[in-house]
């Protein structure tokens, strides 16, 4: 675990779009910006779950956040400039993107691999986060720095039997990391993935349904490493595939 000392409010002034920020491991990202000072963009398709955490950053007295309600299965490249337009307008300038979203599908050999669920997986998982970070990347460009986080697995870099198109999609993931990383050398904008490892979330209990979830450790507590690569410490790390645990 990254030992990551984050100080009072060294996220001020900053701006971090979180993608499914209503649960799991994307509502603990949201809320622990939020607590260093962030003004978050919290983005997913469950409004209600999106009002909570709007709720809670409101009630703690962090910067005022802002919901954009959007599934991304069927969200359209217009979808994304248009939010980037609206970011633009309100914020003038985006300092974090974590790409968190993600949809698990049904595991099992590949003889029974399902064209339809891959092709809701590969959308979610790899083209909207594409299409979204494409998008943004102006708005990402007009920040002193800025630093894209897109999210693996375990099985995102070391290929396991029966994870079928998740894990396909995870070294998609990994990919488009490598892509625009080498892109982005050398500029303002950062861009790594993290590995979350096992974590006691609603994914990680549909995959292993019968594990302990209190043998996993929480979502808040792998949040170090989401946090130091949206510090200015992290400013002249790309290209790096970290993990969280
Ligand atoms: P989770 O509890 O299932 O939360 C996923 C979030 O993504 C939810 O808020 C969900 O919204 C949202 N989402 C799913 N499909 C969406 C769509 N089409 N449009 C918009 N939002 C959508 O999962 P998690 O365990 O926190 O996972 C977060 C990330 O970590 C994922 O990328 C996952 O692959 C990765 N990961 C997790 C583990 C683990 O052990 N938990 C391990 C390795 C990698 P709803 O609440 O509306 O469904």
């Amino acid at each position: 675990m990254l030992e990551f000392q984050a100080v009072k409010d060294f996220l001020n002034n900053k701006t971090i779009l979180v993608t499914g920020a209503g649960d799991g491991i994307g509502r603990a990202a949201a809320l622990e910006y939020a607590k260093y000072g962030a003004t978050v963009i919290l983005l997913g398709r469950t409004v209600k779950k999106l009002e909570a955490v709007y709720d809670q950053i409101v009630e703690s007295g962090a910067p005022m956040p802002a919901i954009i309600p959007l599934d991304l299965k069927g969200a359209t490249e217009q979808n994304y400039i248009d939010m980037a337009e609206t970011i633009e307008q309100q914020f003038g300038h985006l300092d974090g993107v974590l790409h968190n979203a993600s949809l698990l599908g049904a595991l099992g050999p590949f003889e029974h691999l399902d064209v339809s669920s891959m092709e809701d997986i590969m959308k979610i998982n790899v083209t909207a986060p594409a299409m979204m970070t494409k998008a943004l990347l102006p708005v990402l460009r007009k920040a002193p720095s800025a630093s894209i986080i897109f999210t693996s697995s375990g099985v995102g870099r070391k290929g396991r039997a029966y994870w079928g198109p998740y894990a396909i999609s995870k070294f998609a993931t990994e990919g488009m990391m490598e892509v625009l990383a080498d892109e982005c050398d050398g500029t303002s904008v950062i861009v790594n993935t993290i590995n979350p490892g096992a974590t006691r979330t609603e994914m990680r209990a549909k995959a292993y349904p019968a594990e302990d979830p209190m043998s996993l450790k929480t979502a808040q507590e792998i949040m170090p490493t989401y946090l130091y690569l949206m510090s200015d410490d992290a400013k002249s790390v790309n290209g790096q595939k970290l993990s969280a645990q």
